[in-house]
């Protein structure tokens, strides 16, 4: 530890207790990787505030003295946003103790809750109040509202209700000067200038620390129902989705999964069955909920919506859940993907946006282009379809180990997909972020103009470079970092 760390961390210790602080090596190290094991950090200390206030503290003294911190919340993050660096530069500030919802209100469908409220937990305590926060993705008993506001996460409904963006109504935010941007206020409209709300959410850490948010509120689903659906390729999937569009708007998720990638889950994850009998080349998970009672029940909607696709062809065959059990079953196998590519072995793995017509002919022509390129390998997408959004995953030859892909061909793999997601008008990440794995790719591929307003807005929160650094945007060459 640096003699500035060691200063800051006595004094956190000596403000708040021995609950803010640790300095074990062994409780420390599960927070220094990354989930997918690719980011291995060294932090020597893990700070951990219980209030915006002592964060607030934390983070002035952490500017005075010059010590560089990296903000955590559930440690998901897919882009190793939240591992600090490796040279034990930075302490980890980790929000997880500020995990009380502080109100719901049900009749205004708003919750204000702390960052390090894990979303699993959001969900039932909305349940019981009758309403519902409809974000949900796989990691969703682990990752926190922090992690989901820092990361704009999206996950399996933004189809219906958008990502955090769309979900955030106001935030409270410690500033890397130690003053706290209180938005916390739902305000419907607000034109005073420059928002800084949506400008701290995605920010990944790098500009604020996150220790609430108002959120908004939906009616909680009274009942709801899957369809899972065999297909012949992406294409026809998305003349699925456009059948079903022009038909309903209760439509929540499309999601897309090949069927090799259905084999990885039943091989890797204990207890799931195949949704289907025979096998497809290509599966769709759709699910439709009831908010409202007197409706058509979900089941019989997308029985009615099924029916075209049956009739021109686009369906080869489908299941719909006659039970929640059922829709969980299917939910639980599409949420397990990450789980079980992981198991499968090394590949390169992008998560990536083109415009949503443009994906089922983006997710062919990539894959056969990656194949084409570096023989050997094996490329496959899945995701949401639906948002034009897949996880498009490049494997290695078979019979390579992790760390010689990715210090051999991994990086120019990654480089070709990249590539190939700009030339097709699409994003780089949609739903990851950049944290530090796709920092070099983003200054590559973007407009300098783009890159330099970044730049900007980060020199001139954070002109020390005290918060997460190196990801997202450098202040080149580390300028004015402690
Ligand atoms: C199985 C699985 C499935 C996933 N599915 C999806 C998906 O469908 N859609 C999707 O979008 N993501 C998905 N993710 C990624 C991940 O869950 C999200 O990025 C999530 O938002 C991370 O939350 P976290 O609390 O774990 O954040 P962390 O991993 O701890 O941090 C993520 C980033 O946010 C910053 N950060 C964390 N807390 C704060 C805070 N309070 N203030 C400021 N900065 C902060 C960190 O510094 C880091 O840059 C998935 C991950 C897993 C493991």
């Amino acid at each position: 530890m640096t003699p500035a760390q060691q200063q800051l961390v006595a004094a956190v210790l000596e403000r708040f207790g021995p609950k803010a602080v640790t300095t074990d090596s062994d409780a420390i190290a599960p927070w220094q990787s990354d989930w997918r094991g690719r980011y291995h950090g060294n932090a020597p200390a893990l700070l951990s505030p219980g209030s915006t206030a002592e964060v607030a503290e934390i983070i002035r003294l952490a500017g005075a003295l010059g010590v560089r911190i990296v903000p955590q919340g559930g440690n998901t993050g897919m882009v190793g946003g939240a591992t600090p660096p490796a040279d034990g530069s930075a302490l980890l500030l980790s929000l997880r103790r500020m995990n009380r919802i502080r109100s719901i209100d049900p009749a205004g469908n708003i919750a204000v809750v702390e960052a390090g409220v894990i979303l699993a937990n959001l969900h039932a305590a909305t349940a019981e109040q009758g309403r519902r926060f409809p974000l949900t993705l796989g990691a969703k008993g682990s990752a926190t509202i922090g992690g989901l506001v820092s990361t704009n996460a999206g996950g399996t409904q933004v189809l219906r209700f958008g990502n955090m963006r769309q979900l955030v109504a106001g935030l409270e935010v410690v500033l890397p000067d130690g003053s706290i941007h209180d938005g916390l206020s739902p305000l419907k409209k607000d034109n005073r200038g420059y928002d800084l709300t949506q400008l701290l959410i995605g920010a990944e850490g790098t500009i604020g620390v996150v220790t609430a948010a108002t959120l908004r509120l939906y009616p909680a689903v009274l009942e709801r129902a899957a369809a899972w659906v065999g297909i012949a390729n992406p294409e026809d999937a998305l003349k699925m989705l456009r059948m079903m569009e022009a038909r309903t708007t209760t439509i929540e998720s499309f999601e897309i999964i090949p069927g090799e990638v259905l084999g990885h889950v039943l091989d890797h994850i204990p207890g799931t069955r195949a949704p289907l009998a025979g096998q497809h080349a290509w599966h769709v998970l759709i699910e439709s909920v009831a908010t409202e009672a007197g409706l058509e029940p979900p089941a019989a909607l997308l029985e009615r919506l099924l029916a075209p696709a049956f009739e021109s062809g686009l369906a080869e065959d489908a299941v719909i859940s006659t039970s929640e059990s059922q829709v969980e079953a299917f939910w639980h196998i599409r949420d397990s993907i990450s789980e079980a590519e992981r198991a499968q072995g090394p590949a390169m793995q992008h998560d990536i946006s083109v415009p949503v017509d443009r994906m089922p002919a983006f997710m062919l022509s990539a894959a056969a282009e990656a194949e084409r390129r570096f023989p050997g390998t094996h490329a496959t997408a899945f995701g949401h379809l639906g948002d034009g959004n897949v996880h498009f995953h490049v494997r290695a030859p078979a019979g390579m180990d992790r760390e010689t892909w990715y210090a051999g061909d991994g990086p120019a793999v990654s480089r070709l997909v990249y590539d190939l997601v700009v030339a097709a008008g699409g994003s780089i990440s949609a739903e990851h972020g950049i944290g530090q794995m796709k920092r070099a790719e983003l200054e590559r591929l973007s407009p300098p103009a783009r890159i330099a307003a970044l730049k900007a807005i980060k020199m001139a929160l954070d002109p020390q470079g005290i918060l997460n650094p190196g990801k997202l945007v450098s202040l080149a060459p580390e300028a004015g970092t402690p």
